[in-house]
């Protein structure tokens, strides 16, 4: 048996065991083919219909109007959609509005500020991104083309816990750190993207789900991998595609599928996240939660320890217990636990009573 721990790491993260297993499995003889599904090529039936289950159980999952969106794999990461949204929406003379919440929110906004007219709908910098805006603090100025948020801010732990009323304006949501964590309202969605190495598989292919109506009026000039409508009319094999992350996609959708789909999922992770927070409300300040308690993310959790020679010893003891990754992003520092899909429920009550044994000792 193949030793396992406990992977906290915020991304890439830890996957569902089943699946990897299945990946060893299946690894030099894919289906009786007599070679790995990364060895084949990618205008082969079998990667296109990969290709085309995992769009097919993407839009089953998220409960995707089939008729009206069109899913996506593209390459570049959630970075890469912080422009090429913009550069495919904005059309000449057209705004668009940024909430900010957090350090990639920003990012998304730095990148379409090259592109176009965009407006800040709210920053929650002053506060240090500790909280999502209420809705009345929301100004989308004028009649944005789209509003763009981040649902869950990987390093604050912060999530919306639904969207915005946007009266139609559609959403363009970078959900990274939660998508396929809960089942999700498409009303108000124009586009939706997230890399995949936190809830969807390995690192190097970026879902894409983008409102059709949206594919038109894409400005020709710009390169083709960059052209929503491009990828779309090819079904994502305009090129060759990242084939290896699908297909482990795939597998973790099937996966989730088996776990009883998004409602089932949402509710575990809330439990999941319920043992960790537990343990920071009743530890009488010993531990300190960075986000608003009506804001804190199911999927990131990081607090702050008294200080930083208490916050090392508390990582090098976590991880002789076989709880990794655990070590805050370094522009906030302290600790992050990051409890995706597939971190099991025993992984958090690991944490929890590891963190209840450390305060006992140490308060
Ligand atoms: N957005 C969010 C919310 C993220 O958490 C991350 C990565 N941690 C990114 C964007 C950047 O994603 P990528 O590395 O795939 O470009």
């Amino acid at each position: 048996m193949d030793k396992r721990v406990y992977n906290f790491s915020a991304g890439p993260a830890t996957l569902p065991e089943k699946v990897l297993r299945k990946v060893q499995e299946e690894l030099l003889d894919y289906k009786n083919y007599g070679m790995s599904i990364i060895e084949m090529s990618h205008r082969s039936n079998e990667v296109k219909s990969l290709v085309e289950e995992t769009e097919n159980l993407v839009k089953e999952l998220l409960s995707v109007p089939g008729d009206d969106y069109k899913v996506l794999f593209m390459q570049g990461g959630a970075t890469s959609q912080f422009y090429m949204v913009p550069q495919n929406i904005l059309k000449s003379g057209d705004s668009a509005s940024y909430i900010l919440t957090g350090s990639f929110a920003k990012k998304a906004y730095e990148e379409a500020v090259k592109m176009g007219n965009i407006n800040i709908a709210a920053d929650m910098k002053d506060n240090n991104y500790s909280r999502i805006p209420d809705f009345e603090e929301l100004d989308f100025g004028g009649n944005p083309a789209y509003i763009h948020l981040t649902s869950n801010n990987t390093i604050y732990g912060t999530q919306w816990k639904s969207m915005p009323e946007t009266s139609r304006i559609p959403i363009a949501a970078d959900m990274s750190s939660d998508i396929m964590s809960y089942p999700i309202d498409m009303k108000n969605m124009g586009i939706i993207y997230a890399g995949a190495q936190k809830n969807l598989g390995p690192a190097g292919v970026t879902l894409v789900i983008i409102k059709k109506e949206l594919l038109e009026n894409i400005p020709e000039s710009l390169p083709n991998m960059n052209r929503y409508d491009v990828i779309a009319e090819a079904d994502s094999l305009f090129n060759t595609p990242p084939v290896y992350a699908i297909y482990v996609m795939k597998l973790v959708l099937e996966w989730v599928k088996e776990m009883g789909g998004l409602d089932k999922i949402d509710k575990l992770n809330k439990e999941k996240a319920g043992f960790i927070y537990e343990v920071i409300d009743n530890s009488n300040g010993f531990y300190k939660g960075h986000a608003r308690k009506e804001d804190r993310s199911v999927m990131n959790i990081p607090f702050r320890l008294k200080d930083e020679i208490l916050e090392n010893k508390f990582l090098e003891e976590a991880e002789k217990n076989d709880l990794m990754g655990l070590k805050g992003h370094r522009s906030v520092g302290g600790i992050r636990a990051s409890i995706y899909n597939a971190m099991p429920a025993d992984g958090c009550k690991a944490l929890a009573d590891f963190m209840k044994d450390f305060y006992q000792k140490n308060k």
